[in-house]
């Protein structure tokens, strides 16, 4: 804790005064970002540090595994699909970035039988149902699953695919996806070097970043599959 008190000094010293315009700015005329980043809570995945982003740039939403639950309307609390319908109903982004990441926990635990001790992780476990499809359709594809290496990298990256056809069950997305008001895009960040990939729907592949900056997902492509 005493880290923490210590890096909001040196941040209120250090940073905030670079900031202080803008964030007077937002404060004054509210927040317009035109990015939701959903990524996992893993503590090494830093989505601000890591687009080099300011204040007012992403509304981000973050939960084990960068899962998102397919749209369901009833009584109960949704938090992850509260943050997506507040972001494209309410603040209209323009973009939707699925990121998953290299080492994920999640999906590492999709091939651990999960016990259901005195109910301590009764919601991890019925969470990391939202990686079963990709879990199946890496099975399907990797030839020796005791490369445990390869199943899960593959996993993970597959699991954005499967997440980003999820996005697609709200209302509101998909008839913004349809009319060419937002993109949606599936990204997946290495933690080792920082790098970026982009799901490229041509190639169904997963390309730098760089080289895929317009990459998105279309309706199109989700009906082709
Ligand atoms: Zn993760």
């Amino acid at each position: 804790m005493q880290e923490l008190i210590k890096g909001n000094k040196r941040f209120r010293e250090k940073k905030f005064p670079e900031l202080k315009e803008n964030v007077e700015k937002l404060v004054k005329d509210g927040q317009k970002p035109e990015v939701l980043f959903i990524g996992c809570s893993d503590s090494r995945v830093t989505p601000d540090i890591m687009l080099d982003v300011n204040p007012g740039d992403m509304f981000i939403l973050r939960n084990v595994g960068n899962f998102v639950p397919p749209f369901k309307c009833d009584e109960d609390y949704h938090g992850s699909a509260a943050a997506i319908e507040y972001a494209v109903s309410v603040l209209e982004v323009k973009h939707i970035i699925v990121c998953g990441h290299s080492h994920c926990g999640a999906c590492q635990s999709l091939y651990t039988e999960i016990p259901l001790e005195k109910e301590k992780v009764v919601h991890v476990k019925k969470w990391l149902e939202l990686g079963s499809k990709a879990k199946e359709r890496t099975l399907s594809l990797i030839k020796d699953p005791n490369d445990k290496e390869k199943l899960y990298r593959l996993t993970e990256k597959i699991s954005v695919t499967y997440q980003l056809k999820n996005l697609l069950t709200y209302p509101d997305v998909k008839r913004r996806v349809d009319n060419g008001s937002l993109q949606i895009h599936g990204w997946y960040y290495k933690l080792e070097d920082g790098s970026i990939d982009c799901y490229d729907q041509e190639t169904q592949k997963f390309k730098n970043l760089e080289e895929c900056i317009n990459g998105k997902w279309s309706q199109k492509n989700t009906k082709k599959k």
